[in-house]
């Protein structure tokens, strides 16, 4: 693929024509190049989103009624489904997701559309009861141009819930992929003009956030932004959102808890639990990182945690492993970092999975790690990780499980195991974070289901019904006729 942008339904490469590589990240090599945006790029992809809008919401996608943006968001998602193995294929290669884990993604993106198309002409303002001779009405309106800055670890995932609901909620996007993680977004954007979006209602900058990004933000023309990623660029990017009164979704990830009872249904427990930290490698923001097992079957669960854990392969994704490799290399050392950290603190660790057979030297890759009695204040139990790296932690009775799953910057997800329904509804109320998952986890899922975060782990949702009226501004029409 030649480094291109996407701009006004058309491939556009950067003005400076500088480029970045694209790395694989299963053996380090480089495969293909991206543009490398600018200012200048990022100003060029405004402007034609400002165009489909028009200066006075007349332009021709603002002109879309909520009917046919719905048909074509549905066009597009039958088309992603039609294209689910390229697609998936691309992400693995671009971020070094296992296979299972790429053809998840494609899924749930063609489940957003599929949601967001029919949710389209289902967004209606509402009719207020005011003084007599007044009839006054709301109506929702989309921002006009939005911004979306997305991450590399759920590349197509993530550009689903805030694209999609952009869209249809009838707002022109430009979005900033990740610099690791950009193929898959081009090829979307490709599609959905294939399948009729008019020019403008979707454009793609790519480049490094400390450009693009921070151009992106920076631009007057945009109305709204959406960002997804770490906590210190989520507040670099509300603070120039600031200077300029714009908007911001922020969604930036957790050390959520999943929290275990002696009561629970171990046998069903088990095998959430380690998925909720393994899937993706780890790099997933709602992962379950904190394990918080009651003390009376802290030794008899953790050795079941254990014994999966010593199981667990790390590989290329050609090779159908459990944990494919972490997406680059910036990655790999900040692993490896809190790996060295949990030594200097004498951490205990209690398993480790392995490393496949001649999975390439240069790849970077990853074991899954558990660590046992780590202390609250330990710094693996405080940081994200973005790695597949668990850590077990004993609580005495519920207020000491509270005490500890609430003592954290985060609040994105937590998880509660237990049979006692009393208790289930006492801690789904007292734990201070966006979603509380009993019985079961939902690292990453849940199309329908509103998602955010609290304290550090951001503001806003997305997903859902509720993503849409984030989308939309809230209009008051009095009118007086006597
Ligand atoms: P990041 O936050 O720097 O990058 C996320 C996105 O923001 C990328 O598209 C990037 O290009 C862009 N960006 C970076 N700097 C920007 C700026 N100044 N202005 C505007 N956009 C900018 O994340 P990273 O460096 O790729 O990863 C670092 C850590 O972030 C990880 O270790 C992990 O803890 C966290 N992370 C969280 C999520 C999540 O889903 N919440 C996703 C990815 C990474």
């Amino acid at each position: 693929m030649t480094a291109h942008h996407f701009i006004g339904n058309a491939r556009v490469p950067a003005r400076d024509g500088r480029t970045i590589p694209v790395i694989d990240p299963a053996d380090g090599q480089p495969f293909d190049e991206l543009a490398r945006g600018s200012a200048d790029d990022v100003d060029q992809a405004v402007r034609a989103a400002q165009a489909a809008m028009g200066p006075h919401l007349n332009g021709p996608w603002a002109t879309t009624c909520a009917r046919d943006r719905g048909r074509l968001l549905a066009r597009w998602g039958h088309a992603v489904l039609a294209q689910a193995d390229t697609l998936a294929a691309l992400e693995a290669r671009d971020t070094g997701k296992a296979p299972a884990t790429a053809r998840n993604d494609v899924a749930a993106l063609a489940r957003y559309f599929e949601y967001y198309a029919g949710a389209c002409d289902k967004l209606h303002g509402e009719t207020l009861p005011y003084e007599s001779g007044y009839t006054v009405l709301t109506v929702r309106e989309p921002h006009g141009v939005t911004g979306h800055i997305i991450p590399w670890n759920y590349p197509m995932q993530i550009f689903g819930r805030s694209v999609g609901a952009a869209l249809a909620a009838g707002n022109a996007c430009v979005v900033k992929p990740a610099e690791d993680a950009s193929l898959s977004t081009l090829h979307l954007a490709e599609l959905a003009a294939d399948i009729g979006f008019p020019a403008g209602a979707l454009n793609v900058v790519t480049g490094y956030g400390i450009e693009a990004g921070a151009a992106l933000t920076a631009h007057p023309g945009i109305a709204h932004i959406s960002f997804t990623g770490s906590t210190l660029t989520g507040q670099h990017v509300a603070e120039a959102a600031a200077r300029r009164h714009c908007p911001v979704t922020l969604e930036l990830g957790g050390k959520s808890p999943q929290i275990v009872f002696e009561d629970a249904d171990l046998d069903k427990a088990l095998p959430v639990i380690v998925n909720a930290i393994i899937q993706n490698s780890g790099q997933t923001c709602s992962a379950g990182s904190r394990l918080l097992v009651q003390e009376s079957i802290y030794e008899t669960f953790l050795a079941r945690v254990a014994e999966r854990f010593r199981d667990l392969r790390t590989g290329p994704p050609s090779r159908h492993p459990d944990l494919g490799p972490l997406v680059n290399r910036k990655q790999f050392e900040r692993v490896h970092q809190m790996l060295d950290v949990a030594r200097e603190e004498h951490l205990t660790e209690a398993a480790r999975g392995r490393i496949m057979e001649g999975a390439p030297a240069a790849g970077y890759y990853q074991e899954a790690v558990l660590f046992r009695d780590v202390p609250g204040d330990s710094a693996l139990a405080r940081q994200e990780i973005f790695g597949p790296v668990l850590v077990a932690q004993p609580f005495r009775d519920e207020a000491h499980a509270l005490d500890l799953a609430n003592d954290t910057e985060y609040g994105l997800v937590a998880g509660v195991w237990t049979r006692d329904g009393a208790r289930q509804l006492r801690l789904a109320r007292q734990l201070r974070c966006g979603q509380v998952f009993v019985n079961n986890y939902g690292a990453g899922g849940g199309v329908e289901l509103p998602f955010g975060g609290v304290k550090s782990s951001g503001y806003g949702r997305e997903k859902g019904f509720e993503a849409l009226l984030g989308f939309t501004v809230l209009k008051t029409v009095s009118i007086h006729h006597g």
